[in-house]
């Protein structure tokens, strides 16, 4: 292929609006916590979008998502792959299974062929093409997209999968089909039928590959490579899996160009190297004793601290960080600490900068010290000597829970993150149970218990709209970012 000799085609169609623009690269990493961990790699990644509107799809696609199947929030993998396809990029987008995928390259596509010119008398399709391992799976997409097609006499679409009627495929071919859906076998099939009159790659500019470590397993490589190679280079091409194995990696690197990759990390939020527990106390009374007994089994606080200088340095160091929601419980849980004898340094907000500045240095230089402070104060802080993190008021976001355990187990250290409950903090218990995940098997069972009652009550609670979490799915995250702007404001 020649480029310069090629027909050109549009495939940049993404304005990115004023208030997803004008997030901060700090606002935008929290949004992507936010979002299960959304991890990009590539440049110039357009930002994550909350809301549909914010896409500029067409009324009639909005229409579907909004009215007819009711989609009220986009889902993690959505919110960024999305923008990124519509930019016209290549994308990789990884995510688990039912989380969303098929209309995360749907939705762009249907917006690409809409741009094209139409089809000439005589020319033939397809414009969009899309593979798929199995004829149920290239069906299941092929139903999706005739029901996001809707009435457009603008769009077709026609399913080919090996074992379905032939001689049917190709009566609906002949009238110019604009997306085909395929198993890879089936569309070489169809491509060297009639010399390429029926079914040909000289229209096709938009490649999706779903479902591609499947794809892989059942041996289609090749078939794929020799597909892409007789597809324009400069088409635009998204990859769609569950899972992404190094024989995947290694063809994408091979097909994509200059692709951005999407992955959604739910399971593997939080650091593995920090053990991560948690106690449900029976009231609010007993949640200062729990304090107690956790610092003071974190031994050597209590008495050594009032000898401890800096020059023992033979000596350990086992900081600890107690993250508390306000400066009023901050100040009332440091005079009970130091009332019971512990040496405390805090910060927070309502602190002068340079009592903070003085109180964290002192915090460094003396070992294995306890450090009290609001969530807020410890963003970006790193003290690689704290081994311990008590989230003494629940958490409220994933984004939250993982900055504050974040705050142990700097680099290749190890550490632990201790999270008191309260019984009715159940948004917490939601967060740590998806959070903990398999960790939850090392706890003891009447806590476990507990734990997954408090979750399933949130948990029933979002299913019929009584509770929301600030998780991401719903715009949560950036109405917090606008809130938290309001208040610098
Ligand atoms: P995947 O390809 O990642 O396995 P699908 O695209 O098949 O997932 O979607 C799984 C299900 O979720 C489908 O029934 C789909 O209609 C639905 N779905 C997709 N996006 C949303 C959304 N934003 N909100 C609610 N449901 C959605
Ligand atoms: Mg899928």
């Amino acid at each position: 292929y020649n480029i310069s000799e090629l027909e050109p085609f549009q495939k940049q169609f993404y304005v990115e609006q004023e208030d997803v623009r004008k997030m901060t690269t700090e606002q935008v990493e929290e949004l992507r916590l936010d979002l299960d961990n959304l991890i990009i790699k590539g440049k110039d990644c357009p930002n994550p979008v909350t809301r549909w509107s914010q896409l500029g799809l067409s009324t009639s696609l909005m229409n579907m998502i909004t009215n007819s199947l009711n989609f009220k929030q986009l889902t993690p993998i959505q919110s960024q792959a999305l923008p990124a396809i519509m930019s016209g990029r290549d994308v990789i987008g990884i995510s688990k299974t039912g989380s969303g995928k098929t209309i995360s390259y749907l939705l762009p596509l249907i917006r690409h062929i809409k741009a094209q010119r139409n089809l000439a008398p005589g020319e033939t399709g397809p414009l969009g093409l899309i593979l798929a391992p199995t004829r149920e799976l290239a069906q299941q997409i092929y139903e999706e997209t005739i029901k996001f097609i809707g009435k457009d006499k603008d769009l077709s679409c026609v399913c080919c999968t090996g074992g379905s009627e032939l001689k049917e495929q190709i009566r609906i071919l002949k009238r110019g089909v604009k997306i085909l859906v395929a198993t890879p076998g089936r569309f070489i099939d169809l491509l060297t039928l009639n010399m390429g009159k029926l079914v040909n790659t000289r229209r096709v500019t938009f490649v999706v590959i779903d479902e591609a470590d499947r794809l892989f397993d059942m041996g289609f490589e090749p078939q794929i490579t020799q597909i892409m190679k007789s597809i324009r280079p400069d088409k635009q091409c998204v990859l769609f899996s569950a899972t992404f194995p190094n024989k995947l990696r290694s063809f994408a690197v091979r097909v994509l160009h200059k692709p951005l990759s999407i992955t959604v990390n739910s399971s593997n939020m939080v650091n593995e190297n920090i053990e991560q527990s948690f106690v449900v106390c029976d009231s609010s009374t007993e949640k200062f004793g729990v304090l107690l007994s956790i610092l003071s089994n974190q031994t050597n606080n209590v008495t050594s601290n009032a000898q401890n200088d800096e020059s023992t340095d033979e000596q350990s160091d086992e900081k600890t960080i107690i993250f508390v929601a306000s400066q009023q419980i901050c100040d009332f849980v440091e005079k009970q600490l130091v009332r019971n004898g512990f040496e405390i340094f805090s910060i927070h907000a309502g602190k002068q900068y340079q009592e903070r500045i003085s109180n964290l240095e002192s915090f460094k230089k003396i070992k294995n010290s306890i450090l009290l402070c609001t969530e807020v104060m410890s963003r970006g802080l790193n003290v690689p000597e704290v081994s311990l993190v008590i989230i003494y008021n629940a958490i409220k976001t994933f984004a939250q829970y993982v900055h504050t355990t974040g705050r142990t187990a700097r680099g290749v250290n190890h550490g632990k993150a201790i999270s008191i409950l309260e019984p009715d903090e159940i948004a917490a218990a939601y967060i740590l149970t998806k959070a903990m995940h398999k960790q939850l098997d090392t706890q003891p069972i009447q806590q476990v218990t507990k734990l997954r009652a408090m979750s399933k009550e949130f948990e029933d609670g979002m299913k019929n709209g009584k509770y929301m979490l600030s998780t991401g799915f719903g715009g949560k995250g950036l109405d917090n970012l606008d809130s938290k702007r309001e208040q610098k404001e």
